[in-house]
């Protein structure tokens, strides 16, 4: 069994997708194809932005859209303490300064009610991320910047194609990205991501930072990166895309499975009323994390951690005050999450397997350390 099993989802659509890869090829458009445009257009429509601005990848989309704010040397940026690791690098890389704020234990997104006393006189922005396919809260977080003039930011990295209040992920703040890393909801066959914005100028500025701040060839207005995506990705991601809701839908399918099976036995992921979910990753919480996943592993049934440490005790942050600070949500969630298998095409047969195991090995670990007596069965 796959975690992520990319090999039958390129099976199923290898017709399309080779035909796709092929026409990128004959034409030798591989830089700014008309397939990026094309796509473009598409993640605009699909998300209801008027800008969506393909580029090299999720974590140059954070780049991308913190330069475009201008984000200078010194200024705060408000991130949740629990997510991957660039939701808050691409902060530091251009010298401002993450400030950690803990997460809810409801839907592991930042805790909003944490937010405000961490806001200073040098706080610019909110970065929020939208955790294994859930919006975060962004009503109150929208509220919370206008009031403080702030930003804000969503990290839709796991939640492209999710729901909040009936709008579409990466339309709910002034800018956000995605990523279309392989194993994301929809991935590519390589590394790509998106900016989506409905600001103009920021829009704009986001297109001339992708590709050297060049207005016209050879003729540089701003630093910029080369952060473009290749035609070839756009073009299986276009295929991707005509598959997208179905495989959402199996996803959805699927949760409710585990949560029907599991119910009981393990911590459930749960998702606000508001809220539809990518499933980017079905996130279980348990007391005897190691010990169950090891014995999973032997049953071959992968899993996997997402993720085993709070970001402010990352050797890249140690330098700032939050090193020392204690996020409480975040520390126990690293120690008790376990993502199990889960992908568009995942089958019914699956996700019983994986929840009999979990089912069974729980039981046999928590008999093992005594701390629940097992029950006696009925003869
Ligand atoms: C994957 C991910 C990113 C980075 O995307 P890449 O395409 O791998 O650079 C950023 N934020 C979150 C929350 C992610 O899950």
């Amino acid at each position: 069994m796959q975690f992520c099993d990319l090999t039958r989802q390129y099976k199923t659509y290898k017709a399309e997708i080779d035909e796709a890869i092929q026409s990128v090829i004959d034409t030798s458009g591989f830089i700014n194809g008309k397939e990026i445009n094309l796509l473009e257009n598409e993640l605009a429509e699909y998300t209801g932005v008027a800008h969506a601005i393909c580029c090299s990848s999720g974590t140059d989309a954070l780049l991308l859209a913190l330069m475009a704010l201008d984000l200078q040397p010194g200024d705060e940026v408000i991130c949740p303490a629990f997510s991957f690791f660039s939701s808050a690098s691409m902060i530091s890389l251009l010298k401002g300064k993450p400030v950690f704020v803990d997460v809810s234990p409801i839907d592991y997104n930042i805790d909003v009610a944490k937010i405000e006393e961490k806001i200073s006189s040098k706080t610019k922005g909110i970065i929020a991320v939208s955790l294994f396919g859930q919006c975060a809260d962004f009503d109150a977080i929208n509220e919370i910047a206008n009031t403080h003039g702030l930003w804000v930011v969503e990290d839709a990295a796991q939640s492209f194609g999710a729901t909040y209040k009936g709008r579409k992920s990466c339309s709910l703040t002034r800018i956000a990205v995605t990523s279309f890393f392989p194993a994301k909801p929809l991935g590519c066959y390589g590394d790509g991501g998106a900016v989506f914005t409905s600001d103009e100028n920021l829009a704009q500025k986001v297109k001339l930072l992708r590709s050297h701040g060049q207005v016209e060839r050879y003729q540089h207005q701003l630093i910029g990166i080369n952060g473009r995506m290749d035609t070839i990705q756009a073009a299986i991601l276009r295929v991707k895309m005509k598959h997208f809701e179905t495989e959402l839908y199996t996803r959805q399918l699927a949760a409710g499975l585990y949560a029907k099976l599991l119910n009981g036995h393990v911590f459930l992921p749960e998702v606000r009323d508001y809220n539809t979910s990518t499933w980017a990753q079905y996130t279980i919480g348990l007391q005897n994390r190691n010990v169950v996943r090891e014995e999973l592993q032997k049953k071959g049934i992968p899993t996997s951690v997402h993720y085993p440490a709070p970001l402010p005790r990352q050797q890249a942050f140690s330098d700032l005050p939050s090193y020392d600070e204690s996020f409480e949500v975040s520390e126990l969630l690293s120690e008790t999450v376990l993502s199990l298998p889960m992908h568009g095409l995942i089958t019914k047969e699956e996700v019983e397997e994986v929840a009999n195991a979990i089912i069974s090995v729980t039981a046999e670990a928590q008999r093992r350390e005594g701390r629940i007596e097992p029950q006696r069965r009925k003869e």
